[in-house]
């Protein structure tokens, strides 16, 4: 309840008029007031829940592109570029999906560019003939090819990670800055990966790899096998000197001879002829030489021509035997050939001119390297699909370890012998290229103080007999 007492006083303040009493119930006005309360306080729980409902959807379309981005990222870090961003609107954060697919493209396109440029780099590599091995800058193998894993001898494992300069055995000479400063090529010797038990001669051509910066990010070496071209400038050099050597040395010893002529012995009727005839038979043996140079070089540069004719070998080594036959009688040095012949008719296709002067020369060196009246003995066999055409004499035979090497330019067992004997050196280099011309092959058995058997193993045919009925 609400009550008022107040009195009522005149204008001029001084007499009281009266009193006034209010009385008034307020239960109603806070009834009022409490339900506006309650109204106030429900209208602002429902804003703020409105207003966290609200927050909760705006926040949840920005998170969910952004969370869906972030998965995509995370995709594509582990390549996987099959799924896209959903695009959601066109605001920013719409763009930003749209950029983010855009980008995903473009590095799947990246991506399967240098795919395929590092395939198609591994083919290569790999089909090289030429053996590659790439480093990063600290000299550890990074890349190693087929072909530099079969001249190193070594495997894929073993290579990787490794340092070029172990790999490649120059650690004691070479460091890597020394390999960086200076990069130039080098021949290494390393053994061969077959059984034959060779050497392999390879050339290294080192060269850096730089980036744009100029920063040296790595070593490439590439090799390449050379053993043949090595070993046949090898030999291109001892031939060279060899026929420096043999034309130097028959010139020099006719220019004593012909400075004691010239300085008075021409008078000499005993020194003068003796004089004149070794001078007569060195340039006769130089003459020898040039022809045999000559005729050797036309069959290295493949201009000789095989004169092929189908004849009857019997026939044809019974016609170079009968010669030497006839000529022992003029001979200082007696002989006897003995021939053992196949009594069948062997008919084969050959160049008959060189092939008698393979004979030729395998009979002559015989006789020169037999002793007076030694016996030569020629067999002719045959086998299923090859001749073979043995001489065999009583001489002195050739060492074991020269049994190959005779076949070689200029080779001979007994330098100063075989020179005194009028040879050049080059009889058996040019029966061994003429025999194999023809497809067959030429070796020697000896056994020293014994004598030895020269064989000619030539391809045959045997033709059937009913062909010419
Ligand atoms: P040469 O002109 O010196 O005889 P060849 O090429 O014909 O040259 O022979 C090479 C070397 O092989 C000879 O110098 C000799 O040492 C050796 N030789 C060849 N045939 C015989 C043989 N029948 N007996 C012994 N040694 C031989």
């Amino acid at each position: 309840m609400f009550n008022i007492v107040q009195s009522i006083q005149s204008p001029t303040g001084d007499t009281v008029l009266g009193t006034l009493y209010l009385r008034s119930n307020l239960e109603s006005k806070y009834n009022e007031v409490s339900t506006t309360a309650v109204i106030f306080v429900t209208a602002s729980l429902i804003a703020a829940v409105i207003s966290i409902i609200v927050a909760l959807l705006v926040s949840r379309s920005i998170t969910q592109p952004i969370g869906e981005m972030r998965e995509q990222a995370i995709r594509i870090a582990k390549g996987d570029y099959s799924r896209k961003v959903a695009i959601h609107g066109k605001d920013e954060l719409g763009q930003l999906a749209e950029t983010f697919n855009q980008l995903g493209e473009r590095i799947e396109e990246t991506q399967e560019a240098m795919e395929s440029e590092r395939n198609r780099l591994d083919s290569v590599l790999s089909h090289m003939t030429d053996g590659v091995v790439a480093t990063d800058r600290r000299g550890k193998v990074i890349t190693i090819n087929e072909m530099a894993m079969s001249l190193l001898n070594v495997t894929n494992e073993e290579a990787i990670g490794q340092s070029i300069l172990t790999l490649l055995e120059i650690d004691e000479e070479y460091t890597l800055r020394k390999l960086l400063e200076n990069p130039e090529d080098m021949l290494l010797e390393r053994p061969s990966n077959d059984s034959t038990g060779t050497n392999l001669i390879l050339r290294i051509d080192f060269s850096m790899i730089r980036r744009e910066s100029g920063f040296i990010s790595g070593l490439v070496a590439v090799m390449h096998d050379v053993t043949e071209q090595e070993k046949n400038e090898q030999e291109r050099r001892e031939f060279v000197s060899n026929v420096s050597h043999e034309l130097r040395t028959p010139l020099t010893s006719m220019r004593s001879y012909i400075e004691a002529l010239s300085e008075g012995a021409w008078k000499d009727p005993e020194i003068a002829p003796n004089f004149l005839k070794v001078t007569l038979d060195e340039t006769d043996r130089m003459i020898r030489m040039i022809n045999d140079l000559l005729s050797l070089s036309r069959m290295d540069s493949g201009n000789s021509q095989l004169q092929l004719e189908y004849i009857n070998f019997n026939e044809m080594v019974n016609f170079v035997l009968d010669r030497f036959d006839m000529m022992v009688t003029n001979e200082s040095k007696k002989y006897l050939i003995r021939r053992e012949f196949t009594k069948r008719e062997l008919w084969v296709e050959v160049d008959t001119d060189k092939m008698i002067q393979v004979i030729d020369n395998i009979m002559n060196n015989a006789i020169k390297y037999s002793p007076d009246g030694g016996i030569i003995t020629v067999k002719l066999m045959e086998t299923h699909n090859n001749i073979v055409l043995s001489i065999n004499d009583q001489g002195l035979g050739i060492p074991k370890k020269d049994l190959t090497k005779i076949f070689d330019r200029f080779y001979r067992v007994d330098k100063a012998r075989a020179r005194q004997q009028g040879g050049t050196g080059l009889g058996l280099a040019i029966s061994r290229e003429v025999i194999k011309a023809h497809g067959g092959a030429i070796w020697a058995e000896s056994r020293e103080n014994r004598g030895s058997t020269f064989y000619i193993m030539l391809p045959y045919e045997p033709y059937e007999e009913d062909w010419w009925v």
